[in-house]
């Protein structure tokens, strides 16, 4: 039977796009979002091609490509010797004349800061007749009513009052705190853990990161037992992305306290704040957790609301997206009988899975390999991830025959093939 309506809590970027996946398919979506405005914080920027496929099914892809740009590659480099700073770079080349219309080009990495695609996201939901966003609500309690056989969320509005929506299902896109994973397991059952090293997020603006000068691409990961740190170009204007590692337990005031000596350790030429511009700072705990269950009856939890793990890599939003293309597949062959409710089981199966097997320990060891070592040259020697991409460069080396180059594997997962035959 077709699917009357599917409530999404939370319109950050894995609820506007799984409200516009559905609602372009023709099903009807209420996606409810407790803020008023989209979050302009810091944070996701580089999407990859799992995350292209996703933009290009729910038709934005040109639009973000437009926006965004597309790195040139990222490397891994060190501090302590500028005369050969790179370990090792990944090229992200411009398409060849006559293939940039291949997928392998269109779904190529593109950056574009969060807040920036939240709004190609918001503008294509608001143009779609089965789709309507509720600012201002946020949800208070769920559950679900056996009788009418579906699901229902009491939500708080600006002027205090309640209402209860209805819908067959109910998908928690709500971010880290969701209120939808705690109404079903407990406020504080999120199993995993908390880093205990802290990271701080900044956009700075300042002409020695440029790409070129100073030798910088347009992303680098620098090694440094004491200064591990990203650096990455987020805007063609000049805007720059730089998060570095903390010693955990301190305070925002303490962070923002040692911010400048921190830029003066480890950027080029050593600047004080009077040379560059600090757009935005933002401190924050690492975690590396996933529920035990992404399906609970008529509830479904996806990206942020199902598990977390450290930005270094991207594998925080990239995951949540791949969520949002699996669970939009299940959801349509629901809506149109190609398949039963059991899917969603699969779905749950599969994604944490996919959690545990790729996001968190590839996360991991993108995290721990900046600060781990005791020096550049012990990582070069030593890093899994450094030899492999040295034998995917060379091939033809003696050392390297046989040897397999095993790339990471890729977050989606087609669902589509548990469709009834
Ligand atoms: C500094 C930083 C850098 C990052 N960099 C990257 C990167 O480069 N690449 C990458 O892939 N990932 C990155 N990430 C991770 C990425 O930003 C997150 O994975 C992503 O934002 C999660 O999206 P989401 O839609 O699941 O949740 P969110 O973006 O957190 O959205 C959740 C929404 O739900 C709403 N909500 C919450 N509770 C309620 C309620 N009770 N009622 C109604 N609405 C509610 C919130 O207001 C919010 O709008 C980074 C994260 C940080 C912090």
């Amino acid at each position: 039977m077709p699917l009357e309506k599917v409530i999404i809590v939370g319109a950050g970027p894995s609820g506007l796009l799984l409200t516009l996946l559905l609602s372009r398919a023709g099903v009807n979506v209420e996606l409810i979002e407790q803020t008023k405005t989209l979050d302009k914080n810091p944070r996701a920027s580089h999407y990859t091609a799992e995350s292209c496929y996703e933009f290009d099914r729910a038709g934005i892809l040109d639009e973000v490509r437009e926006a965004g740009f597309s790195p040139n590659g990222v490397s891994w480099r060190r501090l302590d010797d500028p005369a050969k700073p790179r370990l090792v770079k990944l090229s992200n080349p411009e398409p060849a004349p006559g293939e940039e219309d291949s997928e392998k080009h269109r779904h190529r990495m593109v950056c574009l800061p969060l807040h920036k695609l939240g709004v190609i996201l918001e503008r294509e939901v608001s143009t779609q007749p089965t789709a309507t966003i509720n600012y201002g609500w946020k949800v208070t309690e769920i559950g679900e009513d056996e009788e009418k056989g579906n699901a229902w969320v009491e939500v708080e509005k600006e002027d205090d009052s309640k209402e209860k929506r209805e819908a067959d299902y109910v998908v928690g896109c709500d971010g880290a705190n969701s209120i939808v994973r705690r109404k079903l397991f407990g406020d504080w059952v999120f199993p995993g853990f908390t880093w205990d090293r802290q990271i701080v997020a900044t956009n700075v603006y300042y002409p020695r990161l440029e790409t070129g000068v100073d030798d910088y691409d347009d992303s680098q990961f620098f090694v440094d037992q004491e200064h591990w740190h990203m650096v990455a170009r987020i805007q063609t204007d000049g805007l720059h992305r730089v998060t570095y590692g903390e010693i955990g337990g301190l305070t925002y005031d303490q962070l923002k306290e040692r911010q400048p000596g921190k830029f003066q350790a480890f950027l080029p030429g050593k600047p004080t704040p009077d040379q560059y511009e600090l757009v935005s700072f933002s401190p924050y705990k690492v975690h590396q957790r996933c529920v035990d269950k992404m399906r609970v009856g008529r509830f479904l939890l996806a990206a942020d609301a199902a598990h977390l793990c450290n930005p270094f890599g991207g594998m925080g939003l990239t995951g949540g997206i791949a969520d949002i293309g699996s669970l939009y597949d299940a959801l349509l062959g629901i809506h149109q009988d190609k398949t039963d409710d059991s899917i969603l089981d699969k779905y749950d199966e599969i994604r944490r899975k996919i959690w545990h097997d790729v996001i968190n320990p590839v996360s991991s060891e993108n995290m721990q390999r900046l600060y781990r070592y005791a020096n550049a040259d012990e990582a070069t020697e030593k890093d899994p991830f450094f030899k492999m991409v040295k034998r995917m460069q060379a091939p033809e080396q003696e050392a390297n025959k046989g040897e397999p180059n095993p790339g990471l594997p890729s977050l989606r997962y087609d669902m589509t093939q548990h469709f009834k035959k």
